[in-house]
């Protein structure tokens, strides 16, 4: 069985720690690999900043635009192996091949919008700001910066921040999540052939002590984040208190509204992509539906039927639109939570619990299911499932959605589908969250537009992507200068 490597300083090495817990394939319970985990990565963490902070001391001054060229090698790398890096992150994280191959386009684009940094690095000057006195901006790197990535998009989320961070000039320390590190072995294995210098990116295993360690170094700059709100909020305080920069992107529970004068053919298939797709396991998954005005049931129709046609199974299969969810326990919890919204009192109207794949029965299978008539003073309608659940609830006007979308604790996503323009337009202005999707289910921005969460789904202030990226891993520097024509001399 593989034991992973870490990568640092421009070498695999083994890791400090003796311990190791297993990754594993979700539709089918092997083991693809074992992981380092426990306090040794502690000493894992330090040898990488080591080298990273000796590989920024020439990093940071080679000119941005030499900079910026590996990332181009890097792009034509990863779509030569597009076929493995996506049959990588369906194995270990049960996604289809389809949206293994979604989540790597988000990655090159990343790439690709950092390779803009010569232009958005670019600074502001203001000639004469008194009598002979020039004032200007220039942005500097940061130093050592690390991010520490979740489970749900193992292939892209560490993108969302590592080109920007060293086309910028930092180095890199990345800790992917213990339970999908394969694909990013595999990155690292084609970044190793890019040309970038020893210790300007590295790659440490581990888990809760790993994060720590990284929390707690005193020559890591600055932190990025993404998983659940409760350990965003503690990454974000035990990060910001030890001085550093810190952008801690949370969980979430997207609220979506239907209107009755929607297009209810296109609407319901797309709020089935975006509740079931990658089995609910998105950040910026529909999970509470609310139809407005539907006193006929037709868009409560609409949307079972599209659940019900969805096909779950083994995620390199074809024809399969839903895997598995991540681990046992994932499972285990997403199926008692179901039984909590019936316990307080709404009904299922379609049940994936009890799910059994023919040839893959060991895998955590759930069908896509839908809850409905939940009260809204329980706890379900506040807790993010991360699981094929579509929680459905009915109101009678757009104020009563937006009253309920805005007392919402997460802020992530919310969206509104209607062929009013008006409707659109007072949605996408009163709706309490970072990202609006207008006749979209998965409001997700695209590279060159920052990854906007709100209240318990960000904390912090610049986040990833374009050009929140490029602020957040540069420090202003103003220079007031002045330069008397009487000390020059005359030539
Ligand atoms: P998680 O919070 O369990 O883990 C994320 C990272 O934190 C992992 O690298 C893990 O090793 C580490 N970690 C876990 N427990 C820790 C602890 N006690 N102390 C320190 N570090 C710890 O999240 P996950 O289950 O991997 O990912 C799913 C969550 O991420 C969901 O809540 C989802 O909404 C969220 N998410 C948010 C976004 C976003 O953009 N807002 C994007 C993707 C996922």
């Amino acid at each position: 069985m593989e034991l992973l490597k870490n990568y640092i300083g421009g070498k695999w090495l083994d890791s400090r720690e003796a311990a190791f817990s297993s990754v594993v394939n979700p539709a089918t319970q092997e083991i693809l690999g074992r992981v380092p985990v426990g306090p040794g990565t502690s000493t894992d963490v330090d040898e990488a900043v080591k080298a990273a902070q000796v590989a920024f001391k020439e990093w940071s001054q080679i000119p941005v635009m030499q900079r910026v060229q590996p990332l181009y090698k890097l792009k034509q790398l990863i779509e030569d192996n597009l076929d493995d890096l996506a049959n990588t992150i369906t194995l270990e994280c049960g996604k289809t091949k389809v949206e293994s191959l979604g989540e790597l386009q988000r990655a090159i684009e990343n790439i690709e919008a950092a390779c803009a940094t010569p232009l958005l690095i670019q600074s502001e000057f203001s000639e004469n700001i008194a009598r002979g006195v020039d004032e200007f901006m220039i942005r500097q790197p940061l130093g050592v910066c690390a991010c520490i990535a979740p489970f749900n998009f193992p292939g892209m989320i560490p993108f969302w921040f590592l080109p920007y961070a060293i086309a910028c000039g930092n180095t890199f320390v990345l800790k992917p999540s213990e339970k999908v590190p394969l694909t990013m072995m595999k990155v690292f294995s084609l970044i190793e052939k890019i040309g970038l210098p020893a210790g300007v990116v590295s790659l440490v295993h581990g888990g809760k002590e790993t994060v720590d360690a990284l929390l707690d170094h005193p020559d890591i700059k600055a932190i990025s984040f993404v998983g659940s709100t409760a350990i965003a909020k503690y990454v974000y305080s035990r990060g910001a208190a030890n001085g550093k920069r810190v952008q801690a992107q949370g969980g979430a529970k997207n609220p979506v509204v239907i209107l009755p004068d929607a297009d209810l053919e296109v609407t319901s298939k797309v709020i089935a992509d975006s509740v079931y797709g990658c089995a609910g396991q998105r950040c910026l998954a529909a999970s509470t539906i609310i139809s407005v005005g539907d006193e006929k049931g037709e868009i409560k129709d609409a949307l079972y039927e599209t659940a019900k046609q969805r096909t779950t199974g083994f995620g390199l299969l074809p024809d399969v639109e839903m895997g598995p969810v991540i681990s046992r326990e994932s499972k285990k919890r997403i199926e008692s939570l179901i039984q909590q919204g019936i316990q307080e009192g709404g009904q299922v109207l379609l049940d994936g619990r009890n799910t059994q794949i023919s040839g893959f029965e060991k895998g955590n299978f759930l069908r896509p299911t839908i809850l409905e008539n939940i009260p809204l003073n329980g706890e379900l309608i506040k807790t993010e499932i991360f699981g094929p659940v579509m929680t459905l609830l009915s109101m009678k006007t757009v104020e009563d959605a937006l009253a309920f979308i805005n007392g919402n604790r997460y802020g992530n996503m919310a969206c509104i589908f209607t062929t009013s323009g008006a409707s659109a337009r007072k949605f996408r202005s009163e709706a309490n969250a970072g990202n609006i999707g207008v006749n979209i289910g998965v409001a997700a921005p695209m590279a060159q537009f920052p990854f906007s969460g709100w209240n318990e789904s960000f904390f912090g202030d610049l986040h990833g992507q374009g050009r929140h990226a490029i602020e957040f891993f540069t420090q202003t520097k103003i220079v007031i200068e002045r330069w008397p024509k009487e000390w020059s001399r005359k030539f």
